[in-house]
């Protein structure tokens, strides 16, 4: 990660082939546009690359699961369980569909634990979105399983995954529906932006209206605003730069991603030789995008120690338990409630009552594993002079422990 260190000539020849038309809108413009169509385009090599039938293309990674979660129905009154260890976007869309999210716990995959699901799951529980975080699956085959026992529809936010795959599928593509993001720091960007995936026409087409104020784009292209609308929608649509840039830079996300394993290869050779270090389970090596490496130590404590190393010696790494942004008992606005709306909502409710209360402690399993947990991001590009200087300060760090 990310995909802007390999922006080039063509990013730029697809951004100008664009603003040679002078159409930024996805839709219309039917004459000016000279058949230029890179939204569209995107979509349908973004589906064709995952396996998927359909592709929704919209503004960010948080709106395609918003735009996801409501095209599947979830709406108040619902419960969408998630997992304690992900970016916050992922449980910001469950509240702003008007449901309420519900916390599992992650296991050594640092993904959700299947079994914790489980005991999760209650009548009203609506949809579940398992995070496929740092480029490696979730357990998604099982939790697949025990979502269809259950008749309860899988959104796999597959932000920071794109590429990804476990046993040669792609993620995202084993749920009813993937979403992406493509912000600026994910694998391949377009500096804003997201898409949705699924195989289920009816459902994209719920997405491809909701997205954009119930347009059907039944004759696109063609004429606009001569249609009905079959209900409410909003304005989630991706411009045709960030289509264009997609396009450049989906071509690329193999090559990064191949380059990225070379230098994840590497620091594990380092990372391996601090006494008492494991790694991460990633549960399909040659499917990993190896976007990040994530470890082990015993315990908190050579956690800590080591990581002290590190970063006294410039190689901090990234310890999740202290980050107010990807895990649960960080989330100290999700856990007092803080909102703008004077109602309180969404944490209370026309009634004026807390409709949830979040425990800080409610997950021991996840906090026993992010305590022990250091990780790196893998750049597609890292030189010879960095990575020689990270070894040696893992090295440093090994003989510390
Ligand atoms: C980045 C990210 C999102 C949100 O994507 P944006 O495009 O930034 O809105 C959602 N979920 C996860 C896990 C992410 O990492």
């Amino acid at each position: 990660m990310p995909g802007f260190e390999v922006f080039g000539d063509e990013e730029k020849k697809e951004i100008l082939e664009v603003l040679d038309t002078g159409v930024l809108f996805r839709y219309e413009f039917g004459e000016q546009r000279r058949g230029i169509y890179k939204v569209r385009e995107f979509e349908q090599q973004f589906a064709a690359y995952c396996g998927a039938k359909y592709a929704q293309a919209v503004t960010s990674g948080t709106a395609a699961l918003k735009v996801g979660l409501t095209a599947l129905g979830v709406g108040a009154g619902d419960e969408v369980i998630t997992q304690g260890f992900t970016f916050v976007a992922t449980w910001e869309a469950v509240f702003d569909v008007g449901a309420v999210p519900v916390f599992a716990e992650i296991d050594d995959t640092l993904n959700m634990d299947p079994a914790d699901l489980e005991k999760k799951i209650t009548p009203r529980t609506r949809a579940i979105v398992p995070v496929h975080m740092m480029g490696a699956p979730a357990r998604i085959e099982e939790i697949k399983a025990i979502a269809d026992r259950h008749g309860i529809p899988v959104l796999e936010d597959t932000a920071q995954a794109a590429g990804g795959r476990l046993n040669g599928r792609h993620l995202g593509t084993f749920g009813k529906c993937g979403t992406f993001s493509f912000d600026a720091v994910k694998t391949m960007t377009c500096g804003e932006g997201g898409m949705i995936i699924t195989d289920d026409e009816t459902l994209w087409r719920a997405m491809s209206e909701y997205h954009d104020h119930g347009h059907d784009h039944a004759v696109n292209p063609g004429g606009r605003g001569g249609e009905g609308r079959s209900f409410i929608g909003f304005n989630f649509r991706m411009m045709e730069l960030q289509g264009a840039i997609g396009l450049a830079q989906l071509r690329k996300l193999d090559a990064m991603i191949a380059a990225q394993k070379k230098t994840k290869a590497a620091l594990r050779e380092a990372i391996a030789k601090i006494p008492g270090a494991t790694f991460r389970t990633v549960l399909d090596e040659a499917g990993d995008s190896a976007t990040f490496i994530a470890f082990f130590l015993p315990d908190a404590e050579k956690t800590k120690k080591v990581n002290a190393v590190l970063r006294e010696n410039g190689a901090g790494a990234i310890y999740f338990a202290e980050n107010t942004w990807h895990y649960y008992p960080k989330w100290e606005h999700l856990l007092a409630g803080s909102t703008l709306a004077k109602s309180g909502w969404p944490f209370k409710g026309p009634d004026g009552r807390r409709r949830v209360v979040y425990d800080p402690a409610a997950l021991p399993q996840s906090a026993a594993i992010m305590d022990r947990c250091l990780v790196y991001q893998v750049p597609v590009k890292m030189s010879k002079e960095r990575l020689a200087q990270m070894t040696a300060t893992l090295a440093k760090a090994a003989a510390a422990v």
